[in-house]
Parts: C-alpha cells; sequence; structure tokens
C-alpha cells in the first residue's frame, strides 16, 4: 500500500486525505495545532461560541463530493440551509438593500433602492454566469501548469474566450459601466474581498464571483462554519486517516529528484508522496530550505489580511441578518489605504456575521454572537496595537451612526483576531486570508501550482496555491491534487 504524508489539516489538507485514503493510500496527516481546520476554527466562551475564520458556506456540493467518495451520506451528520437572503447592505445614507438569493427577487430589489432598473440587473447577473461557464473548466477545477490541461477542448474554448471576458478592464470598470448606480457597482466591486483582492486593480474576469452566490446559492451549516471542518475530520477518520496533532513538520527530507518523507524534531516519517497544505512560502522557506524560493513568491502580492472582533452582545438587534455589510462612503479611498498598507480608512467597510440569527444556540437568550471583520493590509510590521485601537474606534462609531445605538455598552466580551495572530496561528506568511491576491490579469497563472517541478512526488494544496484561496477554492486544489497523483 502506497504511503502519504498531509502537512495541515485546514480544508485543502482534509479533502486531499479523505480522497487519497478512499482511494485505498494509507494516509497520515501531521497537524502543528491541536485541531483540524486550520483557518476554520470556532471560540466558544460564557454560553457563545463563534466562528472565528469564515463564515460564508458557498459551493456545499463540493463537500457532498467528498461524502459521496467517502460512501457516507450528508444528511446523516452534516446539514445546511439554503439562505433566501444572502446578505443585508446597509448604506451610510440609511438606505438598506436585502441581498435575496433569488436572482429575480434581488433585481426587484435593486430596482426599487437604486436607480437600476431590475432587467439591467438580470442582464448584469447574466454576464458573472456567463464568465462562470466559459472559464471554470479553466481556472477551477484543472492544473493551469500542465501541458496536456490545454489539449481539452473546454479549456482550448475558455482560452479563445478569455479576451472578451473581462482581463483587460477591473472589476469597478465594468460594474460602473454595465450598473452605472453607485450603491450597486460597490455590492458588485465587494466580490473582489472574497479572495482578497481589490476591485479598482482586479480584472473583471472575477465578476464571476457573484454568479456563486446569487444563482447557486449561499448555504449555512446549521451547526455553525466549524461543523465543516468537524465534518471531514470524522469522515477522514471512517477512512483510518491516522491524525498527528501538535507535531509541527520541521522538514521534507529531499534525495535527488523526489522527497522520501518529512522530519518532526529527530523523528524520521518516511512516505512515497508528501502533500503539503501548509502555505507555499513557509513550505519553500522552512520545510524545504530554499530561501531564494520563498523569495520569488513573496514578490507576489499577499491577499488583504483581516481584523475581526468577536463580539459577546447582550440584547438583539432585529434589523440585522445573518450576513450584513456596513459600506463605506468612500469604498475607491478605503482600497487606496488597504494598498498603501500603513493606515487603515478611518471609515472602513464593516461586516457584521450573526450566526445566533440562525441558530439560537449560539448565543445565551436575548443576546447575540457578534464576529465584526474589516479587511486591513497583510502584516509589513506596522504599528498594529495602535492601528487596531483607532480602527476598533470608528468600527463601532459607524455602527452606532448606522444602527443608531450605543453598541460599547452592548459588549460582554471582546475577542480579537488580527494579522499577526493570524500567521501565528495558522501558519499563513503575513497573516494573509487567501494567499496571494488577484490584483492583475495574470495572478491565477503566477500561483503556485498543485505540484513541484523539482520533486516528483511532492505536491501541494490549499489557498496559498493554485486555485487559490477560500474554502471552494481550496477544496478544488484538493481535488487536483488527487487527479494528479492518480
Ligand atoms: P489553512 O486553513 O491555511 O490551514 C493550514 C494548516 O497547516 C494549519 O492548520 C496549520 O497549522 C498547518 N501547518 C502549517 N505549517 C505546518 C507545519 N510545519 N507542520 C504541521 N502543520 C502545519 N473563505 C471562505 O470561503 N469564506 C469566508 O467567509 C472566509 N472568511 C475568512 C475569514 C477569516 C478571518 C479567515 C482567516 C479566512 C477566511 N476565509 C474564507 C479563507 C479560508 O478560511 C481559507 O482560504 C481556507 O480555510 C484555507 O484552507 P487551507 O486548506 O489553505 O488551510
Amino acid at each position: 500500500m502506497k504511503k502519504v504524508v498531509v502537512i495541515g489539516a485546514g480544508i485543502g489538507g482534509l479533502a486531499v486525505a479523505i480522497r487519497l485514503a478512499a482511494r485505498g493510500f494509507k494516509v497520515q496527516l501531521y497537524e502543528s495545532s491541536s485541531h483540524a481546520g486550520g483557518k476554520m476554527n470556532q471560540l466558544v466562551k460564557d454560553g457563545f461560541r463563534f466562528d472565528t475564520g469564515p463564515s460564508l458556506f458557498t459551493m456545499p456540493e463540493l463537500i457532498e463530493d467528498l461524502f459521496e467518495i467517502a460512501g457516507k451520506k450528508s444528511a446523516d451528520t452534516f446539514e445546511y440551509i439554503k439562505l433566501d437572503e444572502t446578505c443585508r447592505y446597509f448604506f451610510e445614507d440609511g438606505v438598506v438593500i436585502n441581498g435575496f438569493s433569488d436572482k429575480n427577487d434581488f433585481a426587484n430589489e435593486a430596482e426599487l433602492k437604486t436607480t437600476v432598473r431590475s432587467k439591467n440587473v438580470l442582464k448584469h447577473l447574466n454576464k458573472s454566469k456567463f464568465i462562470y461557464y466559459s472559464t471554470s473548466s479553466l481556472f477551477l477545477t484543472k492544473s493551469l501548469h500542465k501541458l496536456k490541461t490545454y489539449f481539452s477542448f473546454d479549456v482550448l474554448i475558455s482560452m479563445l474566450k478569455l479576451p472578451f471576458l473581462g482581463v483587460f478592464t477591473t472589476m469597478n470598470e465594468a460594474n460602473k459601466k454595465s450598473l452605472g448606480d453607485q450603491k450597486l457597482t460597490q455590492i458588485f466591486n465587494r466580490f473582489a474581498t472574497y479572495n482578497g483582492s481589490n476591485p479598482f486593480l482586479a480584472p473583471a474576469i472575477l465578476n464571476i464571483i457573484p454568479h456563486l452566490e446569487f444563482s447557486k446559492g449561499a448555504f449555512f451549516p446549521k451547526k455553525g462554519m466549524y461543523s465543516i471542518a468537524d465534518t471531514l475530520f470524522q469522515l477522514a477518520q471512517n477512512l483510518q486517516v491516522e491524525f498527528f496533532f501538535n507535531q509541527k513538520v520541521d522538514q521534507i527530507i529531499q534525495n535527488g529528484k523526489n522527497v522520501e518523507g518529512i522530519l518532526i524534531g529527530s523523528k524520521k516519517v518516511k512516505s512515497d508522496y508528501v502533500i503539503c497544505n501548509s502555505d507555499i512560502y513557509y513550505t519553500y522557506k522552512n520545510l524545504l530550505g530554499q530561501e531564494s524560493k520563498a523569495k520569488k513568491i513573496l514578490k507576489q502580492e499577499r491577499s488583504t489580511s483581516a481584523l475581526i472582533f468577536y463580539w459577546a452582545i447582550n440584547k438583539e438587534f432585529p434589523n440585522l441578518d445573518l450576513h450584513n455589510i456596513f459600506f463605506s462612503d468612500d469604498y475607491h479611498q478605503e482600497f487606496l489605504h488597504l494598498k498603501e498598507g500603513n493606515k487603515i480608512y478611518n471609515d472602513p467597510t464593516v461586516y457584521i456575521n450573526i450566526t445566533s440569527k440562525k441558530n439560537k444556540n449560539d448565543a445565551p437568550k436575548n443576546n447575540e454572537n457578534w464576529f465584526v471583520m474589516i479587511n486591513v493590509p497583510s502584516d509589513y510590521n506596522q504599528d498594529w496595537d495602535s492601528l487596531i485601537s483607532d480602527a476598533r474606534k470608528n468600527v463601532i462609531s459607524k455602527i452606532n451612526r448606522i444602527l443608531k445605538t450605543d453598541l460599547e455598552s452592548c459588549i460582554e466580551f471582546e475577542e480579537v483576531l488580527e494579522p499577526r495572530t493570524i500567521e501565528s496561528k495558522t501558519g499563513s506568511f503575513k497573516g494573509s486570508l487567501y494567499g496571494t491576491a488577484s490584483n492583475n490579469r495574470m495572478s491565477a497563472f503566477f500561483r503556485h501550482p498543485n505540484f513541484s517541478s523539482q520533486f516528483n512526488n511532492l505536491y501541494f494544496c490549499g489557498g496559498s496555491v493554485h486555485p487559490g484561496g477560500g474554502i471552494p477554492l481550496a477544496l478544488s486544489s484538493a481535488k487536483i491534487v488527487d487527479d494528479l497523483i492518480v
């Protein structure tokens, strides 16, 4: 039986372990922290439960796939519901737009609250669908770095369509041109942040993302986001994957054109394949000892990071939903600040996720569990303590303005996650959420491949390599590695 060692129990690592164990490989997974899930984690305190990492769940079919592969039924252990309203958008002038997941309902809502006719909103969403169907087979499901990818008919068609799909305009330019209205443009620009990019720089091909939300839907796992990691962990265990927690891998053992296994302290673990789910930068720098290759990766712009306040709130806010966005009045300024990196804009876009709206067990009665996040640059040794203190004041005063409340008096306790702690807890280089950004039209091609060009039996999965960050793409990367190995 061939043996595989996986480094890291993030979503990508768990998924690849399940796939290969189901194929009959002996799989061992080594994880430096005490739990599975990586960035997907939870905090439980004084009757409140918070998902500390990802909060938006799309493309559940990728999880269903793993159940099917493992020969289990998801409904037995992992329940989720489709959301009728994906996100509620709040603007400083008092306008609130309900982001209904049904595209006709959303188009009618947009016509009611903005200057755009519903038929133009639907036309815009159709363009997004067209981009999705034209490119998903190229960018999402195959290795971009294998010649044979380009010999398939659907990929060839995708390549031919590329010039017409918005690679030469930015998301903001395309959205502004198609919609005209400032609020609706801002709503569609925000999809760039789903992979930590900047809509004023990222190519309009990223307008693929709204299709996923409006046409395929957004979902809520009934036991919270962390139940995704927990479920995959159970599934892997059922397939005899062996887990080793609190085991930081120190080195990948190299021998000519092959790798032989891993080193943890002085413990040597031999294997036929090594798959890294750890951040690609640290994999080169620390595990392969290739500082110069790591520096090359460093040249690519990192995705944004985040500052998150987990607030136990001692009252209920009926006008808020599960996902809420309080938009900055000047989105362009906000992204200019993010790009410059040493300041946080004083009117940031604030995202509030409240899972107790859907699962009452996540907070005590008449209380709510608020996950409050703003985008911030990744860590370049900024003075985070003072940036965080200023940002906290600005976030609270924005929420107070829009909800006409006194939020400070509602906060029972607070926990904070920021770029430095994201890096120290998950090994994500500079605390970026999604590996490298997609701020130029070649980003997809520059992202690290899922295989090593130097070692025959070394592979990479997860958000810092192709096809990119976020749960669906990390899951896709696991499938690509599985295809490459098998
Ligand atoms: P990671 O989660 O990066 O895990 C890698 C694992 O490798 C870690 O457990 C780490 O401890 C381990 N490791 C590293 N080095 C070693 C070593 N030497 N030895 C052993 N183990 C090691 N995505 C969405 O789709 N929707 C969202 O709403 C969303 N919001 C987010 C909000 C936040 C605050 C964060 C942090 C992320 C968010 N993301 C979101 C992104 C998403 O969480 C990630 O893209 C995804 O979880 C990355 O998975 P991964 O497979 O790359 O593994």
